[in-house]
Formats: C-alpha cells, structure tokens, sequence
C-alpha cells in the first residue's frame, strides 16, 4: 500500500513579500530563484501585489523568465510608491487594500509568504486568520530563510503556550528555511477542519 502523501496540484501561487530588496543577498536570491522553482512543480499563474520594487519586483521577473504568468494586483493610490510592474501577464487596479487582498486570495490554490515588513506581516496574518475561519483551506507557507522569522514562529507558539491558540489552527502556518522543502510541505497540506463555516459574504 502506498501510504505517502497526496501531492495537491498548485497551479496558482500567490506571494507576499517585501517591497524592498532586504539587507541580505540570500533574501534577494530567493526572490529570484522563485519562478523556476514554482515552474519545477507545475505553477503556471504567480499572483501578488503587482509592484516593480524590491522583492516583489524580483519575483515577477523570476516568474516571468521561466515562462509563468503573472497576475499583479495595486491599488491605485500606491503607484507612486511602489510603481507598477510594466510587463506583467495581467495587472489590475483596485481602489483599496482590502480589495487587493480579496483579488489575490481568489486567485491563489495557495500563499507563500518571503521576507518582508509590516505589509508582508499583515498580508501573511490575515490569510492565516481567513484560514482559521474556514475562509479557504489553501497552504500557507512561509519561507523562513536565515531564520528571519524565528520570532514570529515563535510568537505564534506562545499563543498555543498561553491558551489563545488551538494547537491545530497554529499549524495552518508550515514553515521551512528553504524553498524545496517548503514546497513540498504545502504540496502535502491539509487544513484543519474550520472553527467557523463561513461564506465570503459572512466577512
Ligand atoms: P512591505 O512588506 O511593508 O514592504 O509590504 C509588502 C506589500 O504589502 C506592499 O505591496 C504593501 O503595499 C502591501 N501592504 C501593506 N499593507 C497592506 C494591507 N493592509 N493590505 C494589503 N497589502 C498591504
């Protein structure tokens, strides 16, 4: 009997990461090396915040150099910070955050989460929390490279240690410092069963 895991298919990947490059050279490279990496499993679309700058910038030209399509999502008052990407597959403009965030989890079979700032935090938190409601049942990786997140793996054990988190809703986020790995783990996922069962529309 074989026993091992059932690969779920990812053809969609939506990624949060910085907007800026980040001080180290193994952050940027990871951005970089992500489009092959994603292609090497069967990913065809790359959905994200739809910017030029920083890592984000880096992970759409990765994506789009191994051959995927790229689907960028910016609200239109952040342009002339984080200034569209100019050659993405489809890009489109929405009026708020709240929106992005909507478009980019409809699009997505999945959500992998690189070194960032606060967006990043945020972008990775909430989907983690739309899990737990039973929003989506889709893998949330995040890639802790060089042990960036450490600490916040480590916070959200204590919300386990100190009764605030159920143990199986701890583990909708998997984590692993490198990417082969971590994509095998979200290749695996199975969510738990949600708190909640809710509709978009019960948000
Ligand atoms: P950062 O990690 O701070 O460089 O931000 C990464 C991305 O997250 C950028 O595209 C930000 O515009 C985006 N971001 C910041 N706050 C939010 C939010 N509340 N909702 C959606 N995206 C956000």
């Amino acid at each position: 009997m074989n026993d091992r895991p059932k690969l779920q298919t990812l053809r969609s990947v939506c990624v949060f990461c910085g907007s800026s490059n980040g001080t180290e050279p193994a952050f940027q490279a990871a951005a970089d090396g992500l489009g092959p990496a994603l292609k090497a499993i069967g990913v065809e679309w790359v959905v994200y915040g739809g910017g030029s700058t920083g890592l984000m910038g880096r992970v759409a030209d990765s994506a789009l150099a191994a051959g995927l399509k790229v689907y960028g999502v910016q609200p239109d008052f952040l342009d002339a910070r984080e200034r569209s990407h100019k050659r993405l597959t489809e890009l489109e403009v929405v009026p708020s955050m709240h929106l992005r965030k909507q478009k980019m989890s409809e699009r997505a079979d999945a959500f992998l989460t690189l070194p960032g700032g606060i967006g990043t935090l945020e972008e990775l938190c909430e989907i983690f929390t739309w899990a737990q409601l039973g929003l989506h049942r889709k893998p949330v990786g995040l890639l802790n490279l060089l042990g960036y997140y450490d600490p916040l793996l480590e916070y959200f054990d204590r919300m386990v240690t100190y009764g605030f988190q159920a143990q199986q809703y701890r583990d909708i986020v998997v984590a692993a410092p490198d990417l082969p790995t971590l994509l095998g783990r979200m290749q695996t996922y199975q969510g738990p069963e949600p708190y909640l069962n809710l509709t978009p529309s019960q948000v």
